[in-house]
């Protein structure tokens, strides 16, 4: 969400940005509700103060004019109510808007409708050759009796998958390996709730747009979240944090719930894109400051490749265009890992920096070393996010005979096994 003042001061910069993220918003109609509600906000000040003169006269008062007063009285009053509910009406109409808000997009991004006009800024890594006909990792998984599609459809329907025997204990050390490296570099383990209510979904930008992708559990008034960034921002909603505690960063866990209802036909096979999977992420909360914050957008992104290089898994790395980052972002690049059953990068990691937009929705501030209270930025990058990178490696990495050339920074995880 954008600051209202920006907002009034630089009506085109934003219109530009709903432009080129391709957004249905409008700035003028926002604008007006803004001026509006001012209006309405000084009226209301106005007749409230007007109530307290009266009343104050009224103690005071002879007899005939208390009887003056008493008769003006219920005309005042029927017209406080009325300009307290048209403030509240107009209130709430601005805030829809204001939700709707877009960060003004990095300049340096491709301007463009969808993810076509994204571009590749590097590459790594060499996408690997077989001496035999490698299996897509729907079979290979099969065939070494590591997953169930089919059975596991029987129990939950579409996109459904259970991981079975060595696949569990690989996904696993996905996991331990992205922990341990995260903490290594002073991230603090979350392992966090998805059952969330409906205020941290508000707060990271998840709602109210975002509806029809989340799961939604009427009874308990909660949902299932998508991303362990919802708790993450949602800890720090309300909160004013000390300077002196900035940078927060935070390694989160938590399985992940996506309706996938805008990608009804694609990726049906499967692991590659499922409505439940677990993920780490790495957070961070740092000071509105743009140098800093790009610093730790380049730092998670780094981290990220890191992971991949580590596990040998050949990627490239992807400036988002406006109209794929989304209305929240400021910049956001994708990393795609190669995947030889499709013969292409597919998407594995997300980083996004977000500026002060999920903390002027969720009410995350600081105190400055000088008093001032300033909303933070916020930050986040996939780390691991699986089956879907557990189907890389086990393309990636299979062999000949039928086994699985376990990368060597997992070894540890599994045993010290090389091969699975
Ligand atoms: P996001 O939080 O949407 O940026 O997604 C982060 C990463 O999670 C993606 O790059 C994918 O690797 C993975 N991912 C997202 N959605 C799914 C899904 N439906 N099934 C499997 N993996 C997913």
């Amino acid at each position: 969400m954008l600051d209202k003042r920006f907002i009034r001061e630089n009506p085109d910069v934003v219109k530009q940005a709903v432009r080129v993220k391709g957004l249905d918003l409008d700035v003028d109609e926002l604008l007006q509700l803004d001026q509006d509600s001012r209006k309405l906000q000084f009226e209301v000040d106005t007749a409230q103060a007007s109530r307290k003169s009266r009343s104050k006269e009224f103690a005071k008062a002879d007899v005939a004019r208390k009887a003056e007063l008493r008769a003006e009285q219920a005309d005042f009053d029927r017209n406080l109510t009325e300009l307290r509910e048209r403030l509240s009406a107009t209130s709430a109409q601005l805030n829809e808007l204001m939700l709707a808000t877009p960060t003004i997009p990095w300049e340096g991004a491709p301007v463009g409708a969808d993810e076509s006009a994204n571009t590749v800024v590097r590459a790594w890594g060499t996408p690997p050759t077989f001496d035999f006909t490698p299996l897509d990792h729907v079979d290979l998984a099969e065939k070494r009796g590591w997953a169930e599609f089919a059975r596991a459809r029987r129990v939950a329907g579409e996109r459904a998958y259970v991981l079975c025997g060595d696949a569990v204990l690989l996904e696993r050390a996905l996991h331990s390996y992205a922990l341990d490296l995260l903490q290594g570099h002073g991230f603090r383990l979350m392992s966090v709730p998805s059952l969330v209510k409906e205020a941290p979904l508000v707060g990271t930008g998840m709602l109210p747009k975002g509806r029809a992708e989340i799961y939604e559990i009427p009874a308990d008034d909660a949902f299932l979240a998508g991303t362990a960034e919802v708790s993450l921002v949602g800890l720090h909603a309300g909160e004013i944090l000390d300077a002196a505690r900035l940078p927060i960063r935070y390694a989160g866990i938590s399985p992940c719930f996506r309706r996938e209802i805008g990608s009804a036909s694609r990726d049906v096979r499967g692991l590659l894109r499922v409505h439940q999977f677990e993920k780490v992420e790495q957070f961070v909360i740092c000071a509105d400051d743009q140098d800093e914050s790009d610093r730790w957008h380049a730092e998670l992104l780094g981290t990220a490749e890191s992971i991949l290089q580590a596990l040998g898994l050949a990627y490239e790395v992807v400036e988002c265009a406006t109209g794929d980052m989304g209305v929240g972002k400021y910049r956001m690049n994708d990393i795609n890992t190669w995947f030889p059953s499709l013969g292409l990068f597919r998407e594995t990691h997300s980083c996004s920096s977000l500026k002060d937009w999920q903390a002027r929705r969720a009410n995350v501030r600081y105190r400055t070393a000088s008093g001032e209270i300033h909303f933070a930025y916020t930050l986040n990058n996939t780390a691991v996010a699986t089956p879907r990178l557990l189907a890389a490696v086990l393309e990636n990495f299979q062999t000949a005979d039928g086994t699985l050339r376990v990368p060597e920074v997992l070894r540890p995880y599994l045993g010290g096994r090389e091969t699975l």
